[in-house]
């Protein structure tokens, strides 16, 4: 039995690239070309379809609020926060939060569109509320 030297590689790959993306400000999903569906959260396999043809695409931005929840913090912490599950224009959904509204008035079916902000060093993708929305 041979030991090989070569690297493995990294299981965390695509997981890390989908956050080095965020860090540098930019959004991706992961397309998949054997079935041709979106993909989210980043992985190897397409769950659809089971081929290993993954590769990134930036989303539309577009989404829609499937639920949201506000979770209630004290002032001196920050304030209530809203978590939301947001259903993207390609037909993934995703954990996030709505901000620029109050955490309260978020509501199914709400019109968003994702951003990428900075937090604690991390790029993070958020929803504002899209109001050129239909
Ligand atoms: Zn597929």
């Amino acid at each position: 039995m041979t030991v090989s030297d070569h690297k493995e590689s990294v299981p965390q790959g695509v997981e890390a690239q989908y956050r080095q993306a965020l860090d540098e400000g930019r959004f991706l999903i992961q397309h998949c070309t054997g079935c041709d569906r979106a993909v989210f959260y980043p992985r190897m396999i397409c769950p659809h379809c089971g081929a290993d043809k993954l590769g990134w695409t930036t989303p539309d931005g577009r989404g829609t609020v499937y639920s949201t929840t506000v979770v209630r913090r004290k002032p001196e912490a920050g304030g209530d926060y809203n978590v939301a599950l947001i259903d993207l224009q390609e037909g993934v959904r995703l954990m996030s939060r709505v901000e620029g509204i109050a955490a309260a008035d978020v509501r199914i079916g709400m019109a968003v569109r994702a951003q990428v902000t900075q937090q604690n060093g991390q790029g993070l993708v958020v929803f504002v509320p899209n109001k050129e929305a239909p």
